[in-house]
């Protein structure tokens, strides 16, 4: 089992597929994606070495990130490589949803076990605002369809941003209502390219924490691989509400995930100072040698991020590893 020197247990695993994104978010690529190099991303063999060397080291879940992982014409076969895993229980997707509807009954079928969809408006102007793609009513009709077609295990994704989203949650609560989806707010995080964005829409989510306890709704209890939110249930809901509080004091405590980009290095933290190479021993199908590089690096792995100190490591941007 991985463990690091403070007691914590990595149950899960975040793997980024690609770093190329499609979308402009304000927060993230707001200049689009900047094709500076070329890049040789994980390949499938690849990814299934890694899936498997985590996988006997106790590894559950695998989320599966970018950059925008739809844009990968595998994904199918990454997420059945994944899934058909020895050990691994869940395989999670965390998409921008720009191919959702098409394509969310192959990824299913392929063993697709949970998806997490980022929209952080609900009204079609601002979301083209915020991430430069006039795409809401598609995306929000395939999260209609899959849940039609049974697929229960979805998640949307909401960045706070104090002048895009934060006056009106309401909306994003009366959406939740009637549907059985988990929206969660994430408090905006600085990375090394948004420093300026970040002061200006940065609000913190505690006050819809107090809001969200005052008007009856509970805390739900967290199981061992679920992800960084602490999430809320309300009887006249079918839907919870989650928060995702980086900034928050003890956040790291529970930290339960390890994230390898998409250039195959093992990333401690989001915000750690550099990448560990992991890509050698996965070139060379040595799974044992695999396993003993990840348990010597994980000995590096700090007890917090240093965030609120605005030390974002080696991260310009969230799409170089995955939220
Ligand atoms: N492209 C996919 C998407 O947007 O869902 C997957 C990658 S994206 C980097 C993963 C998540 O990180 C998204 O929900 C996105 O909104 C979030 N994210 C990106 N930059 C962020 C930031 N600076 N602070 C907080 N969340 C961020
Ligand atoms: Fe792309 Fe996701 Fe970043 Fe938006 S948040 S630019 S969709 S990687």
């Amino acid at each position: 089992m991985l463990q690091d020197n403070f007691g914590r247990r990595f149950y899960y695993l975040r793997l980024s597929i690609t770093d190329v994104c499609n979308f402009r978010c304000t927060y993230c690529l707001p200049d689009g994606y900047q094709c500076d190099n070329d890049r040789d991303f994980l390949k499938l063999a690849e990814i299934k070495r890694i899936a498997t060397g985590f996988a006997s080291l106790g590894t559950e879940k695998i989320r599966i990130t970018g950059g925008e992982p739809s844009l990968r014409k595998d994904l199918p076969e990454i997420i059945q490589a994944c899934k058909q895993t020895d050990g691994i229980k869940t395989v999670a997707l965390t998409s921008n949803g720009y191919k959702l509807e098409q394509h969310l009954p192959i990824w299913a079928d392929a063993g697709l076990d949970a998806l997490n969809i980022s929209i952080d408006s609900l009204d079609p102007r601002q979301f083209n605002a915020i991430t430069g793609q006039d795409k809401l009513d598609t995306i929000l009709s395939g999260i209609d369809n899959g849940l039609a077609a049974g697929f229960n295990n979805i998640k949307i994704n909401t960045v706070l941003m104090r002048e895009h989203n934060a006056h009106d949650l309401n909306t994003f609560f009366n959406y939740v209502k009637d549907k059985p989806v988990s929206l969660r707010f994430i408090e905006l995080m600085q990375t090394g390219d948004n420093k300026e964005f970040y002061q200006q829409q940065h609000v913190s989510g505690q006050h819809i924490k107090n809001q969200l306890l005052a008007n009856g709704w509970m805390p739900t209890i967290r199981n061992k691989t679920a992800g960084p939110a602490e999430v809320y249930a309300h009887p006249n809901y079918q839907g919870t509400i989650g928060l995702i509080m980086p900034y928050a004091k003890d956040f790291c405590n529970t930290c339960n995930r390890l994230r390898v980009s998409s250039l195959g290095k093992l990333h401690l933290c989001l915000f750690a100072d550099e990448g560990l190479s992991l890509r050698e021993q996965i070139q060379n199908d040595d799974v044992a040698a695999l396993q003993r590089r990840i348990v010597s690096l994980l000995d590096n792995k700090q007890a917090t991020h240093f965030l609120k100190d605005g030390f974002t490591g080696a991260t310009k941007h969230l799409s170089m590893l995955g939220g």
